[in-house]
Formats: structure tokens, C-alpha cells, sequence
């Protein structure tokens, strides 16, 4: 018998944050499947009127499994895998809150040489508090905080460290973590590392990121804590955010800088509709300081870490590589931004 986390997005956003909705239960499995091949774990229901997915009275959704994780080395999870589904009405459309299948769609017509890096941020609260706020002599004065080290400005290492371990045992393509600006604030990325990850698509790295978000939480449950991906948790302290790292083949080639180029122009055509895509209240959290650039303009530099769009030094010294998106916040979802950005930079509408 095997033990299977059935993981979807549902149809809210959650209140204390604004991420998208995670929902998961467990499945005893009886009978014989190929953990390897997606298609030999059945399809299961689940009541769309508890999860803004349907109506009391035509609530039945079905959950399709799409990905799945081997867990069974991650002690904070007790069930064998996880299979990431999407949400589906009767009629086999997306439920609300699944916009997997959108990103599915224009990668068939686009093709499929897209890669993402997301540098998810998130902060660590102990009750009302984030970790370090009861520690820490107010007002916080920021600075030490950032990739410290030592008792006095680090707070949470365990719930990170533990977090890295959950995501490599499950094969998530994680590249790495830090401590950030905020006490108790720490960073993740989800992306390409050296080999074998090159040759994921753009579903792989939401895919992966919407696990590690449910690694993280079912991490800190066991740990007595809860995480919030808020824009912007507290006023005069630094947001969290999701840079995002994009690029496409063309990018990556020899002379790849004229194709970065041009993805810039055509972000900075849309750069309103991006805004409206990029979290619940992320204009509180691109205020024009603390390492933002301001919502409403539009600007990209190399190295520059108060724009829209950064070129990294090392790809403005190759000629090719990648662009980062400074402005998703920490709550988005994944596919829709991934979707978007794919949508403007080839121009497809
Ligand atoms: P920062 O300097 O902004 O803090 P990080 O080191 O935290 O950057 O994250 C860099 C991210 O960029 C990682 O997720 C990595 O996988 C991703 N990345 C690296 N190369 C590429 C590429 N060619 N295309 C897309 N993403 C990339
Ligand atoms: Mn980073
Ligand atoms: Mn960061
Ligand atoms: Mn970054």
C-alpha cells in the first residue's frame, strides 16, 4: 500500500498573504502503479465548494495528477509521493486557480526552450511575530541581516536548512538558499543548476516551485511556525519578492544580448498589464526603495538592483544569457507570470 499527497491550487487567494491557495489530502493507494509514469496515478475528487472551485449544489471537481514526487526519504511527510493535479470542472476545463493549463497551451505554440529561475522570498512567523521582531531592539535597522551569520542576526536557519533537505530528497530542481534583508526573511531559488536541468521546460520550474512551497509549509507545520509570502509584511522593512529569471534559447546563444534586448522593449509595451498579474499587492512592495523599482515606471539596468528588469554583470560581460524580472512578489502564481512573460516577449496574444 502506498500513501499519496494529492497537492492542487484552489480557487482563493490565502488572506493573511494573498498566494494562491494550496489544498492537499491523502490516498491510499491499493492497487499497482509505476511511480515514473504519471498516467498510473488515477484521477480523485475533491469538494469544490470548499475551495471556491464549485458550487454547493455542482461541487464535484476531479484532481489529475500531472507530476509526481518521491517523498519518502522527507521526515515532516509521511505519505510515499506527492502528485501535483490539476483542478478540473465536469466538463474537463480548469477549475478557478488552475491557470497550469494556459502555460501548457502557448508553450505547444511557442515551443518549449523557455527557462525560469524563481527566487522565491518568504518570511518565518512564530504567532503574530515574524522570527527575530522579539529579539531585536526596535526600531529594526536593517543590514545584518542579509546572508548573515551568528545568533544575533540570523533567525530561522533551521526551518531553511531543513527546507533545502525536503526539496533535494523530493529531486526539485532547487539552486539554492539565503538569509535576507528582513529578520526572519529567507530566499530560495527554484532554476536551472549545470546539467539535466536544461533540458526542463518552463511547466517543470512551476511545478517545482509549487511543491517546494508545499515542502516549506509542511515544514514549518511540524515546526510550529507558519510562512507568509505577503508583498509587503511590514511597512518600513524590506518586502518579499519572486525575481524572475527568464530566457529563451535565442537568449543563450552566442549574441543572445540583441534577443534580451528586445524582450525588454516588449515588457516595458506591457508593463501596466504585468503589474496586474504580479501578486496580490505587490505595488505596496515596489515603492521606488528598498531594492525596488517604482510600479508605475518602468526602467532596466545592468547590474542596477533598483529596476524593473536587471541584466546581470555576468551576462552584460558574455554578450548572452538571461534578464531578471525584479518585480513579481512573492505571491504569485507561478504560471500565470510565466505565461505572461512568454505571451509578451514573442508576442503572442
Ligand atoms: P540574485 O543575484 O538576483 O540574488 P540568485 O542567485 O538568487 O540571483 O538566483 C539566480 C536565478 O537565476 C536562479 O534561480 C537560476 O536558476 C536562474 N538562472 C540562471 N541562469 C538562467 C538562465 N539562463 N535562464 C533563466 N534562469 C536562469
Ligand atoms: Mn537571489
Ligand atoms: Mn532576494
Ligand atoms: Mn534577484
Amino acid at each position: 500500500m502506498t500513501k499519496v499527497d494529492y497537492l492542487w491550487i484552489d480557487g482563493t487567494l490565502r488572506k493573511h498573504d494573498g498566494l494562491p491557495g494550496m489544498r492537499a489530502k491523502t490516498k491510499v493507494l491499493t492497487e499497482r502503479f509505476n511511480p515514473r509514469n504519471i498516467l498510473s496515478f488515477p484521477n480523485w475528487g475533491a469538494d469544490g465548494s470548499s475551495t471556491n472551485q464549485g458550487s454547493s449544489t455542482d461541487s464535484d471537481i476531479t484532481l489529475k495528477p500531472v507530476a509526481a514526487y518521491n517523498v519518502k526519504k522527507i521526515d515532516s511527510i509521511t505519505s510515499d509521493y506527492i502528485v501535483l493535479c490539476e483542478a478540473l470542472k465536469p466538463d474537463g476545463t480548469p477549475a478557478d486557480g488552475n491557470h497550469r493549463k494556459k502555460l501548457v497551451d502557448i508553450l505547444k505554440k511557442e515551443g518549449n526552450d523557455y527557462w525560469f529561475g524563481f527566487e522565491q522570498e518568504y518570511v518565518i512567523y512564530k504567532e503574530y511575530w515574524h522570527l527575530g521582531e522579539r529579539e531585536i531592539e526596535k526600531p529594526i535597522v536593517q543590514g545584518m541581516f542579509y546572508c548573515g551569520v551568528g545568533g544575533s542576526v540570523t533567525f530561522g536557519r533551521d526551518v531553511s536548512e531543513a527546507h533545502l533537505d525536503d526539496c533535494l530528497a523530493a529531486g526539485l530542481m532547487i539552486y539554492g538558499t539565503n538569509a535576507e534583508v528582513m529578520p526572519g526573511q529567507w530566499e530560495f531559488q527554484i532554476g536551472v543548476r549545470n546539467i539535466g536541468d536544461t533540458e526542463a521546460t518552463a511547466i517543470h520550474f512551476c511545478d517545482d516551485l509549487t511543491v517546494a512551497r508545499y515542502l516549506l509549509e509542511r515544514r514549518a507545520e511540524t515546526m510550529g511556525y507558519y510562512i507568509s509570502f505577503a508583498c509587503k509584511p511590514r511597512k518600513n522593512l524590506n518586502g518579499s519578492g519572486c525575481h524572475t529569471n527568464f530566457s529563451s534559447k535565442a537568449m543563450r546563444e552566442e549574441g543572445g544580448m540583441a534577443a534580451i534586448k528586445a524582450a525588454i522593449d516588449a515588457l516595458e509595451g506591457k508593463a501596466l498589464e504585468h503589474i496586474e498579474v504580479y501578486g496580490m499587492r505587490v505595488k505596496d512592495r515596489l515603492t521606488g526603495d528598498l531594492e525596488t523599482g517604482k510600479w508605475e515606471t518602468f526602467t532596466s539596468g545592468v547590474a542596477d538592483r533598483t529596476v524593473s528588469i536587471r541584466i546581470p554583470r555576468s551576462v552584460a560581460d558574455k554578450g548572452y544569457g538571461y534578464l531578471e524580472d525584479r518585480r513579481p512578489g512573492a505571491n504569485i502564481d507561478p504560471y500565470v507570470v510565466a505565461h505572461k512573460i512568454i505571451e509578451t516577449v514573442t508576442g503572442d496574444e
